[in-house]
Formats: structure tokens, sequence, C-alpha cells
């Protein structure tokens, strides 16, 4: 997999260069963008801001309110989220006031 990721100059004029870079390509998705999550952004809580009294874009999201997540940690935050419903669901029963 790394000689996939460490084409030099001299490999430019290597007939399999294209194949060469597409599996690259690939494989760069597949590890960074595929499945890859939106989720509201935990630092600004998806208003994009800090606070509401014009305070500059939140730095997490630079003011989009969303940030990206790995597979791995989506299913972290969903499972967390899961305990705090089923804590809350607990304190509150069927009348949660932080239900949305
Ligand atoms: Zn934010």
């Amino acid at each position: 997999m790394s000689d996939v990721l460490t084409t030099t100059w001299t490999d430019l004029n290597d007939p399999n260069r294209y194949h060469r870079d597409k599996q690259a390509r690939t494989e760069y998705y597949f590890r960074f963008i595929h499945g890859w999550k939106l989720i509201r952004c935990g630092a600004c809580n998806g208003s994009g801001y800090y606070d509401n009294n014009g305070s500059p874009p939140c730095g997490n999201c630079d003011g989009t309110g969303k940030e990206r997540v790995s597979p791995a940690e989506h299913q972290r935050q969903m499972e967390l989220e899961k305990k705090w419903k089923e804590r809350d669901k607990e304190i509150y029963g069927e009348q949660n006031p932080y239900e949305e």
C-alpha cells in the first residue's frame, strides 16, 4: 500500500502511472471521505457561532455548524447519545424536557 502513495518524478514515464494514481485516489477516498458523517458541531452546538452577541464564527467548524467525523467517531457519538437519552428517560420518564 505504501508504495502506491510514494510516486516520484521518475515514475512519470511509467505506463502504469495512471492506474497507480487512480488506486491512490481511491484509497484516499475510502480512508478520508467515504462513510464520514456530517454532524452538529460540538463546540457551537450547530449554530456556527459561540454565542449570539456578534462573536466571530466558530473556529471548530468555520461557522458552518457542522463537522465531519470518521465512521468510528460517528458510531461512538451515536452510542453516547443513546446513553444520554436512556439516562434522561430514567430521570424524566416520557416527559423529557430536553427532547427536541
Ligand atoms: Zn461550530
